[in-house]
């Protein structure tokens, strides 16, 4: 049986402040008061209408385009030609108005929220409710954007981007769909076999060349296709263990991206980031398993357990794991706990510290020259100490490049026993804390220097180069994207979108 979990384990995914709450309104059959005549204003009794509203317009002086607007819509579009008062806003559920005083503004603004409408005043946001997003439209797919009045041309950029992803059939595909789900229900029976289908149908309406009259028939394969593969395995879940890297979400694989949007259940370590954390999906549940250095911890047992419980039981589990799981992971123990239990397992792999010091120090690990082997090694036991069975000669050895990972309490004892082993003492050392996070440090120094106690970077989880091939690396600037851009990059890679982006290149 899984154990039960402690109440922080359930805490819900970090979330960033809103500026706004980005909600849908039905319009349908609600009466709408639009005060104003302008083009603009136009624009917005088109989108209103278009949402299913009723519009009755009060305008003194209408644009041609919005008069050729009502033309066009005659029983959802009317237009009265003078100013409004009290009671046009009887009944009404939305107002919206054109008004450039600030004194009337308030006037309309409290009138209408007397009778229980929504305001919006057009460029006055200090008397609106909310306010309308730039939107794609792919009904029944809706996208909204929001910069909240900070850069409305950046909200038009987005969208420009948003409708290049979206390839135009997707809300034809979405409404076959959404006629479909009886018939699914009928047809795949199980839950987790209908999530499987979703997670088909997703790929399918971003691949598929169907024509409208083509996409129920291929939703229906689709749902049939599923149905033989879920009879075909029996309904336990899967683990997935994914490398995420060392900290920068930007450095997560696209397969780690998508495995995080598809989880149940994140179990993941105290090296995994809130930045990593945060794009995975909202309701997968997020267990922490995190061990604090050679201290109290979740068992390793405890957690193969765990993560096998959790896959019998149906469920799809991420098994997070910081860096790349095949270093110094426990990995092996785990896949073994699934083979075992007769769970399928599969590892995805993540960028090792080593590699991303090494990027972030603009350095190389090898080197023609001088660095033709590289090592990686721990310099931790079981019990906390320099372990005993170090091939010291070999981690010596001038020629090659010696990570330590794990070596914060070991490393001068380690660096004493490397220069008695013959390593020249002037062999160049980087140590670095925090590699690929914002608060990164780096300590450049000498083997020698490190056996006489050098300053280490203090917080965190610190690796230490140790070899020529890092006599010249010194820390770069970090620059990272922020994480709505990552969450936009991430949708492209969900669906496959092998282009590369001009950002991303850049940066
Ligand atoms: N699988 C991980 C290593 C896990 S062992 C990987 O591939 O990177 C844990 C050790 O990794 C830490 O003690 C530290 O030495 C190193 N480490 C992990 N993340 C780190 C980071 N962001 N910065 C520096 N060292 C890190």
């Amino acid at each position: 049986m899984t154990k039960p979990l402690r109440p922080e384990d359930r805490r819900p995914a970090r979330l960033n402040a809103l500026p706004k709450l980005p909600i849908f309104l039905d319009l349908a059959g609600k009466t709408i008061l639009v005060v104003g005549g302008s083009d603009g204003i136009a624009w917005k009794a088109e989108l209103l209408v278009a949402a299913g509203g009723t519009v009755r317009i009060l305008a003194d002086n209408p644009s041609p385009e919005l008069l050729a607007l009502i033309q066009g819509n005659p029983e959802r579009l009317t237009l009265t030609q003078r100013s409004w008062r009290d009671a046009d806003l009887h009944g009404v559920s939305v107002a919206v108005a054109d008004i450039e005083g600030r004194q009337e503004a308030q006037l309309f603004a409290d009138t209408a929220r007397r009778h229980g409408a929504l305001v919006n005043i057009v460029d006055q946001p200090a008397f609106c409710d909310f306010q309308f997003g730039t939107i794609v439209n792919r009904a029944p797919v809706i996208v909204s954007i929001s910069t909240d009045g900070a850069a409305p041309i950046l909200g038009q950029a987005i969208r420009r981007r948003i409708e290049a992803v979206l390839p135009p059939s997707l809300g034809t595909w979405a409404q076959a769909a959404k006629g479909f789900r009886d018939r699914l229900r009928e047809i795949v029976p199980s839950k987790s076999g209908r999530r499987r289908f979703w997670e088909k149908f997703v790929d399918v309406t971003f691949i598929s060349q169907a024509q409208e009259d083509e996409q129920l028939a291929e939703i229906e394969r689709l749902a049939r296709k599923t149905l033989l593969e879920v009879n075909e395995r029996p309904p336990v879940g899967e683990v997935i263990i994914v490398g995420a890297g060392p900290g920068d979400p930007e450095l997560l694989t696209l397969k780690a991206m998508r495995e995080l949007q598809a989880a149940d259940i994140i179990v993941y370590d105290r090296l995994v980031t809130p930045g990593v954390l945060e794009l995975a999906r909202r309701e997968a549940r997020r267990i922490h398993v995190g061990k604090e250095g050679h201290g109290a911890s979740c068992r390793q047992e405890d957690i193969n357990a765990l993560i096998v419980d959790l896959a019998l039981a149906g469920q799809r589990v991420v098994r997070l794991k910081g860096g790349d799981p095949a270093v110094f992971g426990r990995t092996g123990e785990e896949v073994a706990a699934c083979h075992d239990a007769g769970v399928p397992v599969r590892i995805i792999p993540g960028i090792t510290t080593a590699s991303a010091a090494a990027a972030s120090l603009n350095g190389s690990l090898t080197h023609r020259d001088h660095a033709q082997r590289v090592q990686f090694v721990t310099a931790h036991d079981r019990h906390g100490g320099l372990p005993e069975n170090l091939n010291i000669d070999a981690l010596a050895d001038p020629q090659a490049t010696t990570i330590i990972y794990m070596g914060r309490r070991t490393a001068f004892k380690l660096a004493a026993r490397l220069i008695d082993a013959g390593l020249p003492p002037e062999t160049p050392v980087a140590a670095v804390s925090n590699v690929s996070r914002d608060d990164q440090k780096s300590l450049h120094t000498t083997i020698l220097d490190l056996a006489r106690e050098a300053p280490l970077p203090e917080d965190g989880p610190l690796i230490i180069i140790i070899g020529a091939s890092v006599g010249r690396a010194r820390q770069i600037p970090i620059q990272r994207e922020t994480t709505s851009s990552l969450h936009s990059k991430m949708r492209r890679c969900m669906v496959g979108v092998e282009q590369s982006s001009p950002t991303l290149a850049t940066r």
